[in-house]
């Protein structure tokens, strides 16, 4: 405390900005009561992630629209009821979507997870983090170019160096549809090794597939579809929050935000699409797609900012998630070391690529 005034003090009398009793701490929340708590960098890794408990990193949140959300307990939904999107009740467009659903295969998506997983880590702040930004970025260039219409935009953050990466189809109008996954990954510290195979290296792979095929089809959708690989989000969900804080500021018309973390490791044989902190609408036209296209689905709930879609949903955008597996069978091996390339069930992985291109044809006609 007395540190803590004497800098407060020094900094009012050289006109500086007062350098924070918390600089170098980050601003965490875990639940929509709690008001925040300062934890180190290190912390927010080994004494939560690590221990499956999740949290947002609010550090840089100034939004009172977005605070509020993120204070609110999910089932009250205050603001995002009055931006509800009317979604079909079922499928129409097979004709469109299975020849494409056709051309998904694993070869590609077992190749990209093998370069994934061979990194170190894919860590947020480390210089493994980074490298495997470049070569997501690289590579989901070369996969787009099979379209020149397609762009591909590194979306770069203030406070650590791995950027997230943006791969967009326009389409006739500028409304958005957007299925993301995270790239980064943790073993459970800052050093630790973490291939990240399930978690989330599936996801990103799974996403990358959706956008091979559709690029080499020269897919026309009628609303863009837009490809997020997000940077951070085992920091604390940063990458998305930046990029929905920004689309929000843009005032964008999002329909719908599909995000997948895991989509590798699947006992059950059953896509899960989870329930908490999600549209409900979007929720029901998502479970509706899954079904049509794969099968019978499962249900389950993660909590209070478990992955991406709750960066989507706290800037006031419908948010989904399509997970693997229920909480109790999932991958056993998240935010370790032995979250390997050779625990990944590749069935699971097909079955979430063809559920992605489905979606991303019938939504694109929404
Ligand atoms: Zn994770």
């Amino acid at each position: 405390m007395q540190l803590q005034k004497l800098v407060v003090f020094l900094a009012g009398c050289s006109g500086l900005v007062a350098a924070a009793p918390t600089e170098g701490l980050r601003l965490i929340k875990t639940a929509p009561s709690d008001p925040g708590r300062w934890v180190t960098e290190e912390d927010k890794i080994t004494e939560y992630k690590a221990k499956g408990l999740h949290f947002v990193d609010i550090t840089e949140i100034k939004d009172p629209d977005v605070l509020a959300i993120l204070s609110t307990p999910e089932l009250e939904e205050p603001v995002l009821s009055r931006r509800a999107v009317i979604y079909p009740t079922g499928v129409t467009h097979q004709t469109q979507a299975n020849p494409l659903i056709a051309q998904v295969s694993n070869t590609s998506p077992q190749s990209w997870l093998k370069t994934l997983t061979d990194f170190y880590n894919r860590y947020y702040k480390s210089s493994y983090g980074t490298q495997a930004a470049t070569w997501l970025f690289n590579t989901v260039q070369i996969v787009a170019a099979a379209n020149p219409a397609i762009t591909v935009t590194q979306f770069t953050h203030s406070a650590f160096n791995q950027p997230s990466i943006i791969a967009k189809i326009p389409g006739t109008n500028s409304s958005l549809v957007i299925v993301s996954a995270h790239f980064d990954s943790t073993g459970g510290s800052s050093t630790a090794r973490g291939p990240g195979a399930d978690d989330n290296g599936s996801g990103v792979v799974v996403i990358l597939e959706a956008l091979r095929v559709l690029a080499n089809a020269h897919f026309q959708p009628k609303n863009t579809l837009e490809f997020h690989f997000y940077a951070g989000e085992e920091g604390g969900l940063l990458g998305s929050q930046a990029v929905f804080s920004t689309y929000k500021a843009a005032k964008k018309n999002v329909l719908a935000v599909v995000n997948q973390d895991m989509a590798g490791y699947s006992p059950s044989g059953k896509i899960s699409i989870y329930t908490d902190y999600v549209d409900s609408a979007l929720t029901t036209y998502t479970r509706a797609v899954a079904t049509a296209y794969t099968g019978a689905t499962t249900s389950d709930a993660c909590g209070y900012g478990c992955s991406d879609h709750a960066s989507a949903r706290s800037n006031g955008f419908p948010a989904a998630y399509v997970c693997d597996e229920k909480m109790a069978t999932s991958t056993p091996y998240i935010h370790t070391s032995n979250d390997a390339y050779s625990t990944i069930m590749w069935d699971a992985v097909l079955r979430h690529a063809k559920f992605t291109v489905a979606f991303l044809v019938e939504a694109s006609f929404i």
